[in-house]
């Protein structure tokens, strides 16, 4: 990656949504329906490309942050910047009964008799008997007949796509394993940790997108003769937000130096994930009734906001990983 610390947090923390050509912005905005999680627009992917924003090095210059215009599209940029270039990628380890456990896998791949290629069934792939020495990583290329079924309607992001993956006796020829079979473990640990500091960059730019956005409002909205954010319980509040808001900022870019100088990051990146997942809770309220209206579009920043606590590993999972590196420390 060009450019020095900065360039180790992933690309959508680093644009302003100024930076970024006007045919990326607006797109994300009719992808706010309500009732019906539109699919993604085809020409916001194809302007994510043209401007280099899906590759795995992605220029440090942009600067600034995506997710403060729509943590979708900075979510689909942030997985696809840790798996592939030039093509369209998603990282499918997560099951119907392997969430947190995310290695309790009941995907199968089946070698061949010559070992030429791989069977698969289900969505991924572990030997249990092996436990997580039985764990593979595969690339599958669509076209190997993978289904993409159900689409999920979801509180949040929803110009994202989550789909469920079937693998119904899919033949993947053996060079498609991605590093050595059974150490799929390895790889897919190290791409949670880094991920993990993506999401909480995506949820620090939300968070100062919700913040730049109401904050203005509580000084020309007035009640009781004087601008709401002249209030002092309100400015106790909205200084705690900003104090948390920079509290991510300094954690993200700590975990993403730490990567960037090869120290471990691990412990970091999940207290950086933790804390940002909660920094964009309170902004709807200051907002009162307009806030909670669909005009504005604040809510849509608190819906967008909760599944930080989720993926990648939801808070308490985050809170396992940071309590083993303190008891190993100290005990
Ligand atoms: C929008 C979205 C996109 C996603 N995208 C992907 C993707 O691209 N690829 C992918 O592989 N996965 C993806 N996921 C899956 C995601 O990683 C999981 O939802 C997440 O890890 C939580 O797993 P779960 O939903 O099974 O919840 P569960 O594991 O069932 O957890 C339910 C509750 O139990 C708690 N819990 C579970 N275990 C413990 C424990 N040991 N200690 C304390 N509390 C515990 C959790 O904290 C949570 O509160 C996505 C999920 C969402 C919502």
């Amino acid at each position: 990656m060009p450019g020095g610390l900065v360039s180790a947090l992933p690309s959508f923390a680093l644009l302003h949504p100024h930076q970024l050509a006007p045919s990326t912005y607006p797109y994300s905005y009719p992808c706010n329906t309500y009732h019906r999680s539109p699919p993604p627009d085809p020409a916001v992917l194809q302007r994510l490309f043209e401007q280099g924003l899906m590759g795995i090095e992605t220029s440090a210059d942009h600067g600034g942050a995506l997710a403060k215009v729509d943590p979708s599209v900075s979510v689909l940029c942030d997985v696809h910047n840790t798996l592939v270039n030039t093509v369209l990628g998603s990282f499918c380890l997560s099951e119907s009964a392997s969430g947190s456990d995310a290695f309790a896998l009941q995907t199968r791949a089946v070698p061949s008799a010559d070992g030429s290629f791989y069977t698969l069934n289900g969505s991924k792939i572990v030997d249990l008997a092996k436990g997580y020495k039985g764990i593979t990583c595969f690339i599958v290329p669509k076209e190997l007949d993978v289904k993409v079924a159900k689409k999920e309607e979801k509180l949040g992001i929803r110009a994202s796509s989550t789909c469920t993956l079937n693998f119904d006796d899919v033949k993947v020829p053996a060079e498609n394993v991605l590093g050595r079979v059974g150490k799929g473990y390895k790889i897919a640990i190290e791409i949670l940790n880094e991920g993990r500091i993506g999401i909480a960059a995506q949820m620090l730019g939300l968070a100062q997108g919700a913040f730049d956005t109401v904050v203005p409002y509580t000084f020309e909205r007035k009640q009781f003769s004087q601008p709401i954010g002249t209030f002092q319980g309100m400015q106790h509040q909205m200084t705690k937000a900003a104090i948390d808001i920079e509290t991510v900022r300094l954690l993200t870019y700590n975990a993403a130096r730490r990567k960037e100088e090869g120290l471990d990051f691990t412990k970091e990146a999940a207290m950086a994930k933790y804390h940002a997942s909660q920094a964009a809770m309170s902004a709807i309220e200051w907002a009162g009734g307009v806030g909670f209206t669909r005009e504005t579009g604040i809510e849509k920043y608190w819906r967008d906001s909760k599944v930080g606590a989720i993926y990648e590993g939801t808070s308490n999972i985050q809170f396992q990983t940071i309590a083993k590196f303190i008891q190993k420390q100290y005990s």
